[in-house]
């Protein structure tokens, strides 16, 4: 029988995992370390869940009406998809014990590699900075319900007196997130498994159904983008075949099909024909459609409230958005636009932030709160929710109307800018110049910035911040801590050293701190990947920099060495990426503001003999819009505010610029605009695949594709490095290479990256010998 239960009057799509304290990050990263038990480990896990039920209960939601979401995950919501349908990868297949369960240990082995096994992908969540794993999926996957865990957690629950909501990626965007398997043919899709995984889901939603579960979540948010491997017409196809299937299913829970990060387009007709019984639309990235055939029979789940944003927003333009849904269907019920997975726990932890920025903002819980109150007046009418709207009415206008939050000076000077403040000189010139002032040797080798941020490092940050440590003493400890950076780097022989960063906590908040317009929370965390966190800064005024930031770093740190120092910036479009940014101004103003900050700071690293300045734009793929419609208006205020802030320079000065991923094809455009003198990119995860593109498309400016992984404690061996050197100099002509790291080393430990290094100037010593 399908449940006949009344979808909740409101409902979140999940909620933070990471813990209040990030609990779960102590308690993950401490059975990593052995100091626990996996016991012990689920003993946390287990605490965590029931005060999420416990917290969103007392918020409102509803504790036996399936309105609280269980979307509580050790890791990543893909790769726990992926350990319920048993899609373990063939080079893992030893972590599979003979029933086909996969333990805790295996489960995080998926995630961070072991040996000579590298693990799984890692990339961008929609246009979220949330990172998830990619599924490997290839004709030999064999598809088998392998994890009781969301069965088990829908029951913890119910045991303690909750019907909660299970949870899970739907199929079709399980299998579009995937890439084919190492053993898959060429021009084979994932999603050409597709019946075979429904009947897994079909098992799933059966013994879901028996421990009574009245409805169940399939998140489908890949059905927002468009898929660059499958042609829309089959993602189409394989949605109305997938929920036709599983619609029909003789025993099931109700099924609610959450679709967020955007509009459904095309498919919402598919799904509303289908026999599902509830739709969940993103009404903050999308509309509403002015019909939909079908949905009138289904509740339609109006995602008004704003879950990639901590601002408070404007709740009578929400209220009056699920009323206006109201003409699609005669039962709608209030949500958050995604999962409160990006946003913080609650305002009320942040105590240092002041009353005024505070009453602008809502944060998970304050979120809950506001569906709570527009559910409310859904069924009592707006009158009985009145004082709330007026109330967030009133905060709107009192920030709007905030000193700081306009800056006369600022608008000002953006308003004089000219074609010309955007662009650089002629790159052959640059590139003779450089040549000339620098001196490099073949394959120059570098680091992408960063070195590991010791306890020690944030010991002394800690005891700063509290007053312990004066601002010299602070300053001291961090320049001993550049002096052993670069006299390590000596040692190892790399090229072009930096000075590893250690007085950053962040790369966004950093500037955040010493640029004006921002504040710093002091409990923001959100969860980046796995068990990583990050604490944006919000970004709510006008920008300018009050004075230099890192000019007294980098100078200090070149007079250490004969070698040359790159200066390090935070590009723009991952300030705003990484930090929660005002809404109420287009992007690409705001990116200006903070460009135009970035190029003073430039101007004055390169007057006090700076001679290469990288500034990372590790986010620019992030904020991409995920349907074609939506580039070219992106990519020229986002490639615009790089170019701004780089511009000014002498065509001696070296312009690198580092990108976080490897998907080459789908921007080179953007870095070929970005008109970098140097660019390094991810490519070790993917095997250098993106030297292929580089190749196929043309590129003529220097690129540093990283050789190694840096998100796993893994080292890689000399050989290894060395095949994937020659493959990069097998695609590009060699003078345009350089060596280099996927990425910054501050998460790693110092053993395994003076070994690492060490390794990669080695292979890079037997491939210059080859030239
Ligand atoms: N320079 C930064 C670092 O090395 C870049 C980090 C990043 O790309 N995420 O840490
Ligand atoms: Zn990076």
């Amino acid at each position: 029988m399908t449940s006949t239960a009344p979808f909740p009057a409101g409902t979140i799509l999940g909620y933070p995992r990471i813990g209040p304290r990030r609990e779960l990050k102590k308690a993950v990263e401490s059975f990593w370390a052995g100091t626990s038990s996996a016991v012990e480990l689920e003993a946390a896990a287990a605490g965590l869940r029931q005060a999420t039920r416990d917290r969103l209960a007392a918020l409102g939601l509803g504790r036996t009406d399936s309105a609280i979401p269980e979307s509580f995950s050790y890791y990543d919501q893909m790769l726990d998809a992926l350990c319920t349908v048993g899609a373990v990868p063939a080079r893992f297949a030893g972590l599979v014990d003979a029933d086909g369960h996969i333990d805790l240990a295996g489960y995080f082995t998926l995630a961070r590699g072991e040996g000579d096994s590298l693990p799984l992908e890692m990339t961008k969540w929609f246009d979220s900075n949330y990172h998830y794993l990619v599924p490997e999926i290839g004709p030999e996957t064999e598809f088998s319900l392998s994890s009781d865990r969301i069965v088990r957690e829908f029951e913890e629950a119910r045991a303690a007196g909750f019907l909660t909501r299970p949870v899970i990626v739907g199929p079709v965007t399980f299998l579009l997130l995937s890439k084919p398997s190492d053993e898959a043919p060429a021009g084979f899709e994932p999603l050409d498994r597709l019946d075979d995984l429904i009947p897994v889901y079909a098992t799933l939603l059966q013994r879901l159904a028996d421990a009574g579960a009245e409805w169940v979540q399939l998140d489908e948010p890949g059905l927002v983008s468009e898929s660059i491997h499958v042609p829309r017409a089959e993602t189409l196809s394989a949605v109305q075949w997938a929920y036709g299937t599983l619609g029909h299913l003789a025993q099931r829970p109700a099924i609610f099909v959450a679709a967020p990060y955007g509009s459904l387009d095309d498919a919402l007709p598919v799904l509303a024909g289908a026999p599902i019984e509830a739709i969940g639309l993103d009404l903050v990235r999308g509309t509403l459609p002015e019909t939909a055939p079908g949905l009138d029979g289904k509740t339609l789940v109006a995602g008004v409230i704003d879950g990639h944003n901590i601002w408070r927003g404007d709740l009578a333009d929400a209220f009056a958005q699920v009323t206006g849904a109201g003409a699609l269907s005669p039962r709608i019920a209030v949500s958050t636009s995604t999962s409160l997975q990006h946003v913080p726990h609650t305002v009320a932890d942040e105590t240092a932030l002041g009353a005024e920025l505070v009453s602008w903002l809502a944060f998970a819980d304050e979120k809950v709160g506001q569906v709570v109150t527009l559910a409310r007046g859904l069924a009592d009418g707006r009158e009985a929710i009145s004082a709330e709207l007026d109330a967030a009415t009133g905060a709107l206008a009192a920030r709007s109307a905030a000193p700081g939050v306009r800056d006369g000076a600022v608008r000002a000077r953006a308003a004089e800018l000219t074609d010309a403040s955007y662009s650089r000189g002629v790159y052959a010139d640059r590139l003779a110049a450089q040549e000339a002032a620098l001196a490099l040797p073949f394959l120059p080798t570098t680091t992408i910035g960063s070195f590991p941020q010791t306890g020690e490092i944030r010991r002394a940050r800690a005891r700063f911040l509290t007053g312990v440590l004066s601002d010299a003493e602070y300053r001291d400890l961090m320049r001993a801590e550049i002096a052993r950076v670069v006299a390590l780097q000596e040692e190892i022989g790399l090229d072009v050293l930096v000075h590893g960063e250690p007085e950053r906590n962040d790369m966004v908040q950093y500037f955040a701190e010493n640029l004006d317009g921002f504040a710093v929370t002091e409990n923001g965390w959100v969860q980046s990947y796995g068990s990583r966190c990050t604490r944006p800064s919000i970004l709510w005024g006008d920008v300018s920099r009050p004075k230099p930031i890192t000019v007294d770093w980098s100078t200090y740190t070149q007079g250490l060495t004969a070698k040359p120092v790159k200066g390090m910036l935070t590009g723009p479009v991952t300030i705003l990426a990484w930090s929660f940014v005002r809404d109420d101004q287009p992007l690409g103003e705001t990116a200006r503001q903070v460009a135009l900050a970035l190029r003073d700071e430039i101007a004055d690293l390169e007057a006090a003999g700076i001679g290469i300045i990288q500034v990372d734009e590790p986010a620019l793929r992030e904020l991409l819009p995920l349907k074609k419609a939506g580039h070219a208006d992106y990519l020229d205020w986002s490639v615009g505010s790089f170019r701004l802030a780089t511009a000014g320079v002498r065509d001696a000065t070296q312009i690198h610029t580092h990108l976080c991923y490897s998907e080459f094809g789908v921007v080179l455009e953007a870095i070929r605009a970005l008109d970098a003198d140097v660019t390094s990119i991810e490519a070790a995860r993917s095997r250098m695949e993106v030297v292929t593109d580089i190749q196929a498309n043309g590129f003529d400016h220097g690129i540093g594709p990283g050789v190694y992984d840096i998100h796993s404690p893994r080292v890689p061996g000399v050989a290894e490095l060395t095949e994937l050197l020659d493959r990069a100099v097998a695609a590009i002509p060699a003078g345009q290479v350089w060596v280099n790291p996927d990425c910054g080393l501050k998460t790693r430990g110092y053993a395994e990256t003076v070994e690492s290094l060490g390794n990669m100037i080695e292979a890079t010593r037997i491939v210059r010998a080859r030239l």
